[in-house]
């Protein structure tokens, strides 16, 4: 298969193994990846109420641990209206809607994507928001009708992430703002990990980028005006302790559920749509 990013079609080197899988690296742009990829349908198709809380599969319990989330966003959301972004917002993966609680608190309109439809439903509940019960690949959205999409934590889930940013440039309207985050394969935590870096699950997390490559692919999707920010990883108490080799006995139950925003792990980019 050729590279995503780049479409070159030499064969790819070998990076590592993890996990019974191989990730690969592009010999042109660099792009880090899961080598084969699956289908897009086979991807999507592990997306389900249940990955939401399921520590093999993907969150501990991603409901309980939204507190631990709303913070993170509330403070990435404030770096997106730095940037300039106002309005109508479109959140891809929206989960339960702790995105869309924080957006709208922050001033925009909010609305949400989000192919769990338990998730979904709860989401448009809690939030009161629009929201739409399915993947970015197959949702009818049209085009010019938000002002800021936010894709925090999806790209990398993604068998063609090109192709997903430039639906969403599509979109956005003129001058309207992408924020985008994804596990940082480029920062020092994932390099002395090697294998063992938590967010090398390659299951779920298909491409790995660095800034160099989240840039590249911004810029092949036709976005303009990239600029990095500052990110912080939200993980909760509990997920630390069932994702980590300390025994679960560690965190008290009262605990389980608050966390910390670790100062590294996540890349974090705002990009413009022409
Ligand atoms: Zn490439």
């Amino acid at each position: 298969m050729s590279c995503p990013l780049c479409l070159d079609d030499r064969p790819p080197r070998h990076e590592l193994r993890a996990h019974d899988a191989d990730l690969v690296r592009c010999r042109q742009c660099g792009l880090v990846r899961v080598e084969p990829m699956p289908t897009a349908e086979a991807a999507a198709a592990l997306y389900d109420d249940a990955y939401f809380r399921d520590a093999e599969r993907g969150y501990v319990d991603y409901v309980a641990d939204e507190r631990v989330f709303r913070q993170e966003f509330r403070r990435r959301l404030r770096q997106v209206r730095a940037a300039g972004g106002r309005g109508r917002l479109l959140d891809i993966g929206c989960a339960s809607g702790a995105l869309l609680l924080e957006a709208q608190a922050a001033g925009f309109q909010p609305s949400g994507l989000e192919p769990a439809p338990g998730l979904a439903r709860r989401a448009a509940e809690t939030s009161g928001c629009p929201v739409i019960a399915g993947t970015l690949a197959d949702a009818l959205l049209a085009p010019a009708s938000f002002d800021v999409v936010t894709l925090f934590d999806v790209l990398e889930h993604l068998v063609d992430p090109v192709r997903a940013l430039r639906r969403l440039q599509v979109t956005l309207a003129g001058g309207g703002l992408l924020a985008v985050t994804v596990p940082d394969y480029g920062g020092l935590w994932a390099r002395v990990s090697g294998r063992h870096w938590p967010f090398i699950t390659p299951w779920e997390h298909l491409v790995y980028f660095t800034r160099r490559t989240l840039r590249g692919a911004l810029v092949r999707a036709g976005f303009d005006c990239v600029q990095f920010h500052s990110a912080r990883t939200p993980l909760s108490f509990g997920t630390l302790a069932a994702k980590s080799p300390w025994p679960d006995a560690l965190v008290p139950s009262s605990w389980a559920h608050r966390g910390v925003g670790l100062p590294a792990g996540t890349l974090f980019a705002t990009a413009r749509a022409p």
